[in-house]
């Protein structure tokens, strides 16, 4: 059994939550793109969680977490992370942690070069993290890379940076920042936090193979949404990387294999972390009270999100590029305050009505047309079972489920593992 749970919309769905919350099913949780541009949050009965790099499947004792081949990994922020979670009673070891040697190092002058690629862009800016990944994802193209195997090679690892800070060397220098290189520290940084890596790296190919042919069931965790999806999303303000489902068994590490399930994660109205068109865009105070309720500030950078209503043309478009067979549906309580609540049910591009969703230049002349449904206006977090739900929710539901035309399966009504109503 291969499932992939991968975000419909622009990122922040949840991913993290329904991952924790569905991996109780699952031996092996592998994230399969990406790098601590994540922010995942979970919360249940071991705390208040917020992982970048590690997959969501972390918190369940008999998993296997596998962080793919598609990742990119800032070595140093991953034994951070290692350590953060020892240091709230959950200790991973090379049983429960497996490293694919095919996942790119993030090295400290990709972040400097990200950082200095956003500051030349002054009000032209990507929206980037900052944390080095377009840079790392370039360099990996170019064939400037380093890997998580060379960490097992101490003996050619050097000559194999030195080789490659050559060239960086050129690229930093037209911004005036050749002076980040410094090779010592660099090596130092390496040879540190990869020899406490070492012995989580393995063939995850290999060792998923097996595990598959013996009848373990796997989940794949996407990071971001399908907005942000490199070839398929709103580029350039996209990720650097391929979010989409059809990518999770290539990215993890099985490359000939097909996917039983795809869960589509999304959110009940709409948010966007960083730049690019964003149709459903809510300003003043509208905005606020939106973002206040779903508190809607970036796990990874604090960055206040921006909100508005769901998009459902920008949502059925998430739900086919997915290949989504069921929908997770998160956040239903964040609306609980709301009088009349907005759907986008259309764009109006040029005068012209349509509901297709598109990933062009047309996009940022897109206006919303919106249809307005009921609100409940009471609390519904402590809902578990859809009688409990107000008939206004369920409507909602039933509505959004039409739109986009693939069925809902769970609807979540809190941040906590437990707040959620099965349908
Ligand atoms: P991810 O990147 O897709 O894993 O999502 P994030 O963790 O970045 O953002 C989701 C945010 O919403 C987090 O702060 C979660 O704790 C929170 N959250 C998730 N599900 C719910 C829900 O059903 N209701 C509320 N109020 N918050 C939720
Ligand atoms: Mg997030």
């Amino acid at each position: 059994m291969l499932t992939a749970i991968v975000g419909i919309n622009w990122g922040d769905e949840g991913k993290g939550r329904m991952v924790d919350l569905l991996s109780a099913d699952y031996d092996i949780i592998c994230r399969y793109q990406g790098g601590n541009n994540a922010g995942h949050t979970v919360i249940n009965d071991k705390g208040k969680f917020i992982l970048n790099l590690l997959p969501s499947g972390v918190f369940r004792d008999n998993a296997v977490n596998v962080m793919g081949g598609g990742m990119v990994i800032d070595i140093e922020h991953l034994c951070g992370e290692i350590k953060s979670l020892k240091d709230s009673g959950l200790e991973l070891s090379p049983k429960n942690l497996k490293i694919s040697d095919k996942a790119f190092i993030c090295f400290p002058y990709h972040k400097q070069q990200d950082i200095l690629e956003e500051e030349r862009l002054k009000d032209k800016q990507y929206g980037s993290t900052r944390r080095g990944i377009a840079p790392v994802y370039g360099d990996k193209y170019m064939k400037k890379g380093l890997r998580m195997c060379d960490l097992l090679n101490p003996g050619t690892i050097k000559q194999k940076l030195l080789d490659i800070l050559e060239w960086k060397t050129i690229i930093l220098s037209g911004y005036g920042g050749a002076s980040y290189i410094e090779k010592n520290i660099l090596l130092n940084w390496l040879l540190e936090f990869g020899k406490e890596l070492q012995p989580y790296i393995i063939d995850t190919t290999n060792y998923l193979q097996k595990e598959v042919a013996s009848g373990k069931k796997v989940m794949f965790e996407a990071q971001l949404g399908a907005l942000r999806d490199i070839d398929y999303g709103i580029y350039p303000y996209t990720s650097s990387s391929q979010t989409l489902a059809a990518y999770a068994p290539i990215g993890a590490g099985l490359p000939g294999a097909q996917l039983d399930s795809v869960i589509g994660v999304m959110k009940a109205y709409s948010s966007c972390v960083g730049e690019g068109p964003f149709v459903v865009e809510m300003f003043g105070e509208e905005a606020t009270a939106l973002r206040e309720a779903g508190g809607e500030y970036g796990a990874a950078t604090s960055r206040p999100r921006r909100v508005g209503a769901f998009d459902v043309p920008a949502s059925c478009y998430g739900v086919q590029v997915q290949g989504a067979k069921e929908i997770a549906l998160t956040k239903l309580d964040v609306l609980s305050y709301m009088e009349k609540i907005p759907v986008c049910v259309a764009y109006e591009i040029d005068g012209v009505q349509t509901a297709e969703f598109t990933t062009g230049d047309a996009l940022t002349k897109a206006k919303p047309v919106y249809e307005y449904l009921d609100g409940w206006q009471t609390d519904i977090s402590a809902c578990r079972a859809k009688t409990e739900l107000p008939a206004a929710a369920l409507e909602y539901v039933r509505f959004i489920e039409n739109a986009v035309g693939c069925p809902i399966s769970y609807v979540s009504v809190g941040a906590d593992r437990e707040q959620y109503v099965e349908f």
